[in-house]
């Protein structure tokens, strides 16, 4: 036998949940199961769908997302175009592609935009539990909308999702909120941050030195415990906004407060990327270890006009699904399962043409059947027909083809009821396949 190769380090696949897997990533029918459920959720909110390439010009990520940030020091995957020498990233995030289409496409001409989108994004990390080179976001991007109330309506919308997910707010996941203010605020905090952090120069690491005037505002997000003390009581961003950015975020917090979201308000929340403002906010879990953030966003008044677009306000989140499905797996949460309503049971391969007429018929009218193949005795069908989870055994034996109907056999009860249904009236009971026998 030839060699196998293998999936990428960190790139992962998401397969049937019949497939063994020793790592605990999410199976295909959870995956399918959190999608469906956000195309209805976001159509709901009046969401637009988009899709951007997956590979973007490197300088796109560098200008938008800042040269000092994890992403764009160490993080991307980078490379050279071998037949033109172009530079080209894999994108690592969603929001600067979303914008350069936005601008490329003058796309905010006829008023702003609500839009979504959904796919696989790529960071060179190290791989651990909830952490890959290869994951998936869902996007969500409001443009040109000035706020705050937009800033409440992506939050609310993040709360329903978690409703619908069976996921208590407070509870198993919880949200936390900050102000940035405006570029000039964030420069007077930032000379005060490099005057505090000066003054404590024997502390800092190596990152933190290298920060120190290139981006301090990272070193508040550092993980270090022996700066934890110096971090603590440096100046605060909060102390040093104005009126109007004061208000912006008292009037996000107002929304959320009508609508009973409890929230923390975290000063030291300052997200990855340099192009947020105003507000940002991030939903957080305890139970997936120092993976904890399941869901990160905020305001990026700047960014449309920084990639050469009219300039026009913006806000927006990424949302890790690897990161949520697990934590929906670890709680035990109910998730609906991908089993067929039916099985269809064909002891003779000589019946199979008016078989599968018949299982024709029944998919048309909305009912999800799994036929047997691969023959077999009876026997061996129904030990398969058990195992596919099905609600109802479909049997297509000589006699009762002989009749012009088929005998339907719960699965779900003990005694096993039993019906016999005519074949030429398929429609008038296929819903009955749906729901559960009368006595079960
Ligand atoms: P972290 O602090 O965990 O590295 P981040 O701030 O880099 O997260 P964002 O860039 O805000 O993350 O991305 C939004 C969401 O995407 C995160 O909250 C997380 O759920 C998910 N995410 C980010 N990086 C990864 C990754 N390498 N693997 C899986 N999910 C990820
Ligand atoms: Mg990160």
């Amino acid at each position: 036998m030839a060699d196998k190769i293998n999936a990428v380090k960190g790139m992962n696949d998401i397969l049937p949940a019949s497939v063994p897997r020793t790592d605990r990533l999410p199976d295909s029918a959870l995956w399918s199961w959190f999608e469906q459920k956000v195309r209805q959720l976001l159509a709901r909110y009046g969401y637009h769908y988009i899709v951007t390439p997956v590979v973007e010009p490197t300088a796109l990520f560098v200008r938008g997302l800042g040269e000092v940030t994890d992403i764009v020091e160490k993080e991307m995957y980078s490379f050279t175009d071998s037949m033109n020498g172009d530079k080209l990233t894999l994108r690592p995030e969603a929001t600067a592609g979303i914008v350069r289409a936005m601008v490329e496409h003058n796309a905010l001409y006829n008023g702003p935009l609500r839009l979504w989108t959904m796919g696989a994004m790529f960071r060179h990390e190290r791989p651990q539990k909830g952490r890959y080179r290869q994951f998936h976001q869902l996007d969500v991007e409001a443009l040109g909308f000035p706020g705050p109330d937009v800033d409440a309506e992506l939050i609310l919308m993040v709360r329903a999702l978690w409703r619908e997910l069976g996921l208590v707010e407070g509870e198993h996941v919880r949200l936390e909120i900050n102000s940035l203010g405006q570029p000039a605020e964030r420069q007077a905090h930032r000379d005060a941050l490099i005057r505090h952090f000066e003054a404590h120069a024997d502390v800092l690491d190596a990152d933190a030195k290298r920060r120190l005037h290139s981006n301090p505002l990272r070193i508040l997000d550092t993980k270090n415990p022996a700066m934890q003390a110096i971090v603590e009581a440096a100046p605060q961003l909060m102390d040093f906004l104005g009126e109007e950015s004061r208000a912006h975020f008292d009037a996000v917090r107002s929304v959320l407060d009508a609508a009973g979201l409890a929230y923390r308000v975290n000063p030291r929340l300052v997200r990855g990327m340099d192009y947020y403002n105003l507000t940002v906010f991030e939903w957080v879990t305890d139970q997936l270890g120092s993976q904890g953030t399941v869901c990160g966003g905020g305001r990026y008044d700047g960014l449309i006009g920084q990639m050469g677009g009219k300039p026009a306000p913006a806000v927006g989140f990424g949302l890790g699904i690897e990161r949520l499905l697990l934590l929906i797996q670890e709680l035990g949460l109910p998730v609906p399962s991908a089993a067929p309503a039916a099985y269809a049971v064909v002891p003779s391969a000589a019946v199979l043409p008016q078989v599968m007429v018949v299982l024709e018929q029944l998919r048309a009218a909305g009912v999800s059947v799994l036929q047997h193949a691969g023959g077999g005795n009876m026997k061996a069908q129904f030990r398969k027909a058990d195992a596919s989870g099905a609600r109802y055994a479909l049997i297509f034996g000589d006699d009762e083809l002989a009749r012009g109907e088929v005998t339907v056999k719960s699965l779900r009860d003990a005694g096993g009821v039993q019906v016999a249904r005519s074949l030429s009236e398929v429609a008038a009971w296929a819903a009955t396949l749906q729901s559960p026998a009368p006595n079960t």
